[in-house]
């Protein structure tokens, strides 16, 4: 547990697949978590961030870049199409691009100030009705409609079901992926991802591990 220690396990799953040091991302999700424990991790020098909420993370963010330079915060919680513009102006990365009417959105606001920040299409890869993201069989249409509106799609994001085996999912996402033309894959939380790493994954996303375990929201 802790940065130190993730980061550790992250070093030595990219050695045993084969990958760079330093090849996979490691997106340290904040959301919820108190301020100090955030601080600490920026004090180690850590420096790439994740949040689910545009609100939550712009009433924190622009203080703490101010004093950290370099933070890269990335999205990775359901986006509403009323906050994309919100969203585009805190988020380096969003990773939950999943149905036309944001693409749209996100396509009019980014053709306007000439910039977008890199956007991932999150896949409903169980097809779980409560859950985001476009099913496996529409990921090719919605991925190729989306870069018909200029928008960089550089990525394919998956949360496989709770309780099932996950590598499945992150094999199915690595293949809509790779046949998409997409290069990289945000997949693998603090309980799985050694196994994305060792499926492809380019961006982890991993909250309680390094910060320990989040209060629920409010
Ligand atoms: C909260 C969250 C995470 C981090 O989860 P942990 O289990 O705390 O590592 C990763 N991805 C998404 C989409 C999340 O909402």
């Amino acid at each position: 547990m802790g940065l130190s220690d993730i980061t550790a396990r992250l070093r030595a799953a990219e050695a045993a697949a084969g990958r760079p040091a330093g090849s996979v991302a490691l997106i340290a999700v904040s959301k919820l978590q108190p301020p100090d424990r955030v601080e600490a991790v920026l004090a180690a020098g850590h420096r790439t961030f994740g949040e689910n909420y545009v609100q939550e993370a712009a009433g924190k963010w622009p203080a703490w870049r101010s004093r950290f330079p370099g933070v890269a915060l990335h999205m990775i919680g359901p986006l509403q199409t009323n906050k994309a513009k919100a969203a585009l102006d805190l988020f380096d990365a969003i990773h939950t691009l999943d149905r036309p009417s944001l693409a749209q959105r996100l396509a009019t606001l980014a053709q306007a100030r000439g910039a977008c920040p890199a956007l991932f299409v999150q896949v409903n890869t169980g097809a779980e009705p409560q859950k985001a993201g476009v099913l496996p069989d529409e990921a090719d249409a919605f991925i190729a409609a989306a870069t018909r509106l200029d928008l960089p799609v550089t990525g394919a994001m998956c949360i496989p079901p709770d309780g099932e085996d996950p590598a499945p999912h992150f094999r199915l996402l690595a293949a809509i992926a790779a046949r998409n033309g997409l290069p990289h894959l945000s997949m693998g939380m603090s309980a799985d991802f050694e196994t994305a790493v060792a499926l492809g994954a380019t961006h982890v996303r991993v909250g309680s591990a390094i910060f320990g375990d989040r209060p629920a929201r409010a």
